[in-house]
């Protein structure tokens, strides 16, 4: 049953039928003038039925109201303009890198169009045939010339008023789908069924939220007539994405808060103990995040907290205090990190600060031998292990615990909310720490967060300085080792830093070991090179990490296995090789590594080649900054919302609308709403909100599962 209700959005409570009168149900093959064959090309857009085409919504409008004059174009402008072909030319043969170019005339005079790779044009454009562009306008050779702009046939036809004369949507398409005859469909959908999509949303609070109906917002969002009703269509749709995200969210949470947890309120020996033994105090933050979370775990109910904090502001002991808590109360923790390095890493930290208190730790991987991690998941079943450190290994089924009373989820963003959810199932209630090296933009900390309470490390221990970061090219590579030289002779140490992508591990892999054998027996052979990577063995790396730690390694070559997790305060100098092939977050990260202690800082990003546009301002940014909240706003910006915030992985519902950079104040706006709307009626059974439940069902694909009855 449960299955059914979330598949069609709104529930009109029959089958789908062909020879009734088409409903939103109607699969798009039995509309007139739909075969199966536009059908199937439809299908693979991933429209089926009527419903889904109402709410595939156009890439953009083009204003073909105010289409620009050829002798009005300038160069530098996106433009939207109409012409008759006058000539066509066909790269020559043999030369198939030149453009095709097309000379095009209006009213005003003449323009070239210009595409690259584009031979077919020669079966698609004809001497005389009208065509709507839109595109880049640049001068080449003194003409005004379009370069590889969208473009349109235009065919005259008694639906002409959708293409021309108006803001005109504009689809995405897919193989052997004209634009023009998708838009015709769209239209003709839009036309007949928009009017039938119910109203989602109870009248409070449109009428508070100044919103327009759903059926209007579709058809303005497809047709709009004038640019306002287009913004406040969409408006109306982004403002349904962010609410039934936030409802769900809300819905979770409120679950969680009502659960009955553990409340683990020990008398703080250990925590005492681990306390004294710092060889420094807690930074204010510190303190006060602690606070916040021991409050929470002393609770009966479940903590479900996020602990955001940039690199270094020193997360690992407020998480080893937590851990302590709950191990003191008698439970059992486990700290979850998304990659083996980091759990190996975390792993070597958590046995440095627990096991002079007597307690044991345990690591588990996917690496290890069966027999070992059998052993393992052996003594945690049977409580012996208070602390297991692990990768996504610990949320497999086989993984039992005697007594799981904390579970603490470092590089949070990494997961999505199912394994987060299963590591949590593995307890009854256990009180949860999520953390977060990256910080967040407060859009997307409500929006991927906002089933948590937040706490903030927004201060670094005392004593840290920004980090010198330069970018650097080939040339200087001579001035940069005398540079790390002098460093070394200071007492610091260095990393050098090699990128590692997965497609070719083996060549990268190769590249950081030339490298490193080049530094020890060329440049540095009178010092100490290591070489760090991830195919070594984990004593192998714990080794290396040791020697590095106790100052035996001045230089130490590594792949990315470095980028988090690593904390030898002594060293001060990271060389970022190819720089430019880095993300945003992983430089901060890498840069994270150094300016741990008293010492000035230095990171160099080297870059070789020539760096896309797009590196340029990964590169520029870190230059710029060393604040973390401003590198991931550039970094969602630079990759946008759906990269950056991995929407697949993270398991949430995605967005139609929705643009997170842009709509910050609608989510706002919906996340209010839908704290009101579950405070009020947590599960939704309010007849006024049976609609709004139906949109939710369907929009979270069975991941609510909220009592289906009523
Ligand atoms: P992150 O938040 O990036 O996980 P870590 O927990 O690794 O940061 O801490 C970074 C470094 O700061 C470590 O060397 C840690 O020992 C040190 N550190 C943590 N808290 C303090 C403090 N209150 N005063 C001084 N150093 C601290
Ligand atoms: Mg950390």
């Amino acid at each position: 049953m449960r299955a059914r209700e979330t598949t069609a959005l709104y529930s009109t409570g029959t089958r789908p039928k062909q020879t009734a009168t088409p409903d939103l149900r109607t699969p798009l093959q039995f509309l007139p003038g739909v075969g199966p064959r536009r059908a199937a090309q439809l299908e693979r857009k991933g429209l089926s039925t009527v419903e889904d085409a109402l709410f595939f919504l156009p890439l953009r409008h083009e204003d073909r109201t105010r289409l620009v004059p050829f002798r009005a174009l300038q160069p530098g402008q996106v433009a939207t303009c109409e012409g008759t072909i006058v000539g066509l030319s066909p790269p020559p043969p043999g030369r198939s890198r030149a453009p095709f170019v097309v000379m095009l005339r209006d009213a005003s005079g003449y323009a070239q169009a210009s595409w690259f790779n584009a031979a077919y044009l020669a079966r698609v454009f004809k001497r005389g045939a009208r065509l709507v562009l839109h595109g880049k306008v640049t001068r080449f050779k003194g003409a005004v010339v379009m370069q590889q702009p969208d473009y349109e046939l235009i065919e005259s036809g008694e639906d002409d008023r959708l293409h021309t004369g108006r803001l005109v949507p504009v689809y995405s398409l897919t193989e052997g789908l004209a634009q023009r005859a998708l838009r015709s469909l769209m239209w003709r959908i839009v036309d007949t069924f928009a009017r039938d999509v119910p109203e989602s949303l109870p009248d409070a609070v449109r009428a508070r939220r100044k919103l327009v109906a759903l059926s209007a917002a579709l058809r303005d969002c497809h047709f709009p007539s004038t640019e306002t009703a287009l913004d406040a269509a969409r408006r109306r749709l982004a403002f349904d994405d962010f609410l039934l995200l936030q409802l769900g969210l809300a819905i979770l949470r409120s679950r969680t808060t009502r659960a009955r947890g553990v409340a683990m309120n020990p008398r703080g020996e250990l925590v005492a103990r681990l306390r004294a033994s710092l060889p420094w105090p807690l930074t204010g933050a510190q303190e006060r995040v602690w606070d916040e979370i021991r409050r929470d775990m002393a609770a009966p109910f479940p903590m479900h907290r996020l602990l955001q904090g940039d690199v270094g502001s020193g997360k690992t002991i407020v998480a080893a205090l937590a851990v302590l808590t709950a191990v003191e109360a008698g439970y059992q923790a486990a700290v979850m990190a998304p990659t083996e390095i980091l759990a190996e890493q975390h792993f070597m930290t958590f046995r440095q600060l627990l096991e002079p208190l007597g307690l044991a730790v345990t690591l588990l991987t996917s690496s290890l031998k069966p027999r070992e991690r059998a052993a393992r998941r052996a003594a945690l079943a049977a409580g012996e292990i208070p602390c297991v450190v692990g990768t996504h290994a610990l949320v497999q089924e086989s993984v039992e615990f005697r007594r799981l009373g904390l579970a603490v989820v470092d590089e949070q963003h990494r997961f999505g909310v199912e394994q987060r959810a299963r590591l949590r199932g593995k307890g009854e209630h256990p009180d949860l720490l999520v953390m977060t090296a990256t910080p967040i933009p407060r859009t997307l900390a409500l929006t991927l967060y906002g089933d948590l309470d937040v706490s903030v490390l927004d201060e670094l221990p005392p004593g840290r300085r920004p980090v010198v970061t330069v970018a650097r090219t080939e040339s200087k590579r001579r001035e940069i080792y005398t540079f790390l030289r002098d460093e070394i002779a200071r007492g610091r140490q260095v990393y050098v830093v090699y990128p590692l992508v997965e497609e070719s591990e083996t060549l990268d892999l190769k590249a950081a070991t030339d490298m490193a054998l080049h530094l020890a027996e060329g440049v540095f052979r009178d010092l100490s090179v290591g070489l760090m990577h991830g195919r070594l063995g984990f004593e192998e790396k714990d080794a290396i990490m040791r020697r590095f730690k106790a100052g035996e390694i001045h230089i130490l070559v590594s792949t990315t296995v470095i980028e988090v997790g690593i904390d030898v305060p002594n060293a001060s100098v990271v060389l970022v090789e190819h720089a430019e092939r880095f993300g945003l977050s992983q430089l901060h990260q890498l840069r994270g590594r150094v300016g741990r202690g008293p010492w000035k800082s230095y990171c160099i990003l080297l870059t070789s080649g020539r760096p896309t546009e797009e590196a340029r301002r990964r590169i520029g940014a870190m230059v710029e900054t060393n604040d973390g909240f401003k590198i991931a706003e550039v970094d969602l910006e630079l990759r946008g919302p759906g990269e950056f915030f991995g929407t697949r992985q993270s398991g949430l519902p995605e967005f139609r609308t929705a643009d997170l950079l842009r709509d910050g104040a609608i989510l706002e706006e919906a996340r209010a709403e839908a704290q009101a709307i579950i405070a009020a009626d947590p599960e939704l059974r309010d007849p006024a909100h049976r609609a709004l439940r139906a949109s939710l069902l369907a929009r979270w694909r069975g991941k609510l599962a909220l009592a289906s009855a009523g």
